[in-house]
């Protein structure tokens, strides 16, 4: 595995790969890796010839109280794991290198980004997107793989990429989740062990609405209290920032579930603040 940080090396070899007609892969990433980190790079070895994953706490994403200086980071464990997971090039780009002091052009998807996440975080996916943008254009890569734990994140992109045309494929992963259940983050050393103790019950909560609606809830406002009372029950330490219920790609939101439905929601835990989805699917499934 090569390590490079400066942009333009990046490029060159990307453009030299792409030259060959080699099958690249790009997993873009902040760092401070766990298994959803390398699940997603084993998912690039099994299908590209090239495997990129970059490795940059974007600045850009960050809101003015969020935690960007104390973002956990270990960049020689990181390497390690990226090599043995199947890294072919480890990008670790500086952000003066990326962000130019004059930079002043930004990709927005307008719309998807305003409610869940982005109702909470100003901004937050402006810096995605562009981020993305600049790797893409880095790169070229024939595919770059994304977690559904951010599944706002993977639909804004998978419109930004439709939307301009971008050619690269985009792959989802599933969640990844700890034994007892939690969707592994690397903000997840932020909690104290009573807050990871109560930590499950949040995905636990997701699983009991599911069975929920398999009785036969559909209404969305019977739902979310359902969840509500659970989470004050069982989550004590918790703090939802939102939970929502929504259509999979458009993201718009649903009162009734009558069709496959995104339950997403976002708790504070401590300093953490926990992520997680479930799909709930209503269709019979096709064997
Ligand atoms: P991050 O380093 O948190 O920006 O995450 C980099 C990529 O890993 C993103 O595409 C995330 O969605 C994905 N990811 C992070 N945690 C998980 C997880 N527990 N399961 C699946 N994918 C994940």
């Amino acid at each position: 595995m090569q390590k490079i940080t400066d942009p333009h090396s990046f490029q060159e070899l990307a453009l030299k790969h792409r030259s060959q007609g080699l099958c690249t892969a790009l997993v873009p990433t902040m760092g401070f890796f766990h298994e959803g980190h390398l699940s997603l790079m084993r998912l690039a070895r099994r299908q590209a010839d090239k495997v990129y994953v970059s490795l940059f706490v974007n600045p850009a994403q960050f809101g003015p109280d969020e935690d960007l200086q104390a973002y956990p980071q270990d960049e020689e464990a990181d390497a390690a794991l990226a090599e043995e997971n199947g890294a072919d090039i480890l990008f670790i780009p500086a952000s003066e290198a990326i962000y130019a002091p004059d930079h002043s052009t930004w990709v927005q998807v307008a719309g998807l980004d305003k409610g869940l996440c982005g109702a909470h975080r100003p901004g937050h996916f402006r810096g995605v997107t562009t981020v993305v943008s600049v790797l893409f254009h880095l790169c070229c890569p024939t595919m770059a793989v994304f977690g559904e734990k951010d599944w706002q994140q993977l639909a804004i992109i998978r419109r930004m990429v439709r939307d301009l045309h971008i050619p690269t494929r985009i792959a989802a992963h599933p969640i990844v989740r700890e034994a007892d259940g939690l969707a592994m983050s690397s903000r997840n050393v932020y909690m104290t062990s009573q807050e990871r103790k109560q930590a499950p019950e949040v995905y636990r909560g997701l699983q009991a609405l599911s069975a929920q609606v398999l009785q036969g809830h559909t209404d969305v406002s019977f739902l979310k209290d359902f969840l509500l009372e659970r989470y004050a029950r069982t989550v004590p330490l918790g703090r939802p920032d939102y939970i929502e219920f929504v259509q999979p790609q458009s993201l718009a939101p649903v009162s009734e579930i009558t069709q496959p439905t995104l339950v997403a929601l976002a708790m504070h835990m401590g300093k953490a603040r926990i992520l997680d989805n479930i799909l709930i699917d209503t269709m019979p499934r096709q064997h």
